[in-house]
């Protein structure tokens, strides 16, 4: 097991990876409330794991309450943020309850906005069980639900107690899924840690066969990459956009392409091989660096061309993008592997020609 210790604001807590961590009783007794305790998760994730959490809180002489909501991102509304707190209400849990999130994002996301709004904020621990939520969600207290009109639409900051990320849950994930996760973790190297980047390329056979170490140092390498950009921008000044890199392109193939169609992650990797393209047609990366980029995402097995869509459409999404200051497009480009900037002056033609080149 390995441990992180994310320093946010005057919050701190800890994330935990490691193979059979979700029967640790010793990760999660500091960290739980005094009061009764719930766990969030959904028709996927409960079958599969729901007994190993409800044995280890059984150790701690907690019986928990258990929500169980449909696997999906529909999922993701204040109806059921209605449906949590009702439970917990009928329940008589009063401001000392602790609520474990146990799934994906959805799950996580629902349940962190579920602590942060019951009763004025209660305790949250996550247990994450795809890879986006151990590398992604884990880090940066973002919580909520979708609107009909807007995806994460209704939602507060609010830090857990703790992540505890089982490497082996991430065993019954399905390859598509656990490919579209390392999309956003190729994405921290490509943002601010070279040298992540390279142990990538070099290590990728391990990842993709999801060996417990490599996870390990995965989840590891990506949470700390992500709380370093978050500590310097907490609630998102502008260096936290640099986040979003690949997201600009990304968001926009998710919506000409209608949602479902790719998984984020995946549009997320178009969006970044796309990134890289306008960066190099704009000077700023060398061709050999745009080039290992392209290689990387490839070798995991991610998607690298868009629809062939018109360019309108791809533009008209992107002005709606959230990025989108004044009509002007936002663009997260690279100056090199590991080091990203942030930029609204870019000449439409070149975004055509990269648009253009992938599809
Ligand atoms: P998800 O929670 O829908 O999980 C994907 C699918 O995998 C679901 O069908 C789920 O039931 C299933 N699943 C989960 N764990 C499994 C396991 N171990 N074995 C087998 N199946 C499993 O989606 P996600 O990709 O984890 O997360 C996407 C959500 O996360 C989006 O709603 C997004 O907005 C949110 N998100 C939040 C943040 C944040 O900072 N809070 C960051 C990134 C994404
Ligand atoms: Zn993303």
């Amino acid at each position: 097991m390995q441990s992180l210790r994310v320093e946010l604001g005057q919050r701190s807590y800890s994330i935990h990876m490691g193979s059979g961590i979700l029967g640790d009783s010793s990760l999660i007794a500091p960290v739980l409330g005094k009061g009764p305790v719930a766990i969030i998760t959904d028709t996927n994730v409960g079958p599969l794991y729901l007994k190993t959490l409800q044995n280890t809180l059984k150790y701690l002489h907690k019986d928990a309450l258990v929500v169980t909501l449909p696997a999906g991102e529909e999922s993701k509304t204040l109806d059921h943020v209605q449906t949590i707190t009702g439970e917990l209400l009928k329940a008589g849990y009063g401001r000392d309850c602790t609520l474990c999130a146990l799934g994906g994002g959805v799950v996580g996301d629902i349940t962190g906005f579920a602590a942060a709004v019951y009763q004025r904020g209660v305790a949250c621990i996550q247990f994450p069980t795809t890879l986006l939520a151990m590398v992604d969600s884990s880090v940066g207290g973002k919580t909520g639900v979708n609107h009909p009109l807007g995806k994460n639409m209704i939602g507060a900051f609010y830090q857990p107690r703790c992540v505890i990320a089982d490497t082996d849950t991430l065993d019954s994930l399905p390859e598509r899924e656990f490919r579209s996760g390392l999309a956003e973790v190729i994405k921290y190297g490509l943002i601010n840690d070279l040298s992540f980047f390279s142990w990538l390329e070099d290590h990728l056979d391990s990842v993709l066969a999801r060996d417990n170490e490599a996870l390990e140092i995965i989840i590891k390498t990506s949470c700390k990459d992500k709380a370093d950009v978050v500590a310097r921008d907490e609630l998102e000044g502008g260096l936290r956009a640099i986040l979003n890199f690949g997201h600009t392109f990304g968001h926009a193939i998710e919506a000409a392409s209608g949602y479902g169609h790719y998984l984020h992650g995946e549009a997320v990797a178009i969006g970044m091989v796309m990134a890289a393209d306008l960066s190099r047609r704009l000077d700023l990366l060398r061709e050999s660096e745009q080039n290992r980029i392209y290689k990387l995402i490839k070798a995991a097995g991610l998607p690298t061309l868009a629809p062939r869509l018109e360019i309108s459409t791809y533009m008209d999404f992107m002005k709606v993008d959230k990025k989108a200051e004044a009509g002007q497009i936002r663009f997260i480009l690279l100056n090199s592997i590991g080091s990203a900037l942030i930029t609204g002056d870019v000449p439409p033609a070149a975004i055509t020609q990269t648009l253009q080149a992938f599809m």
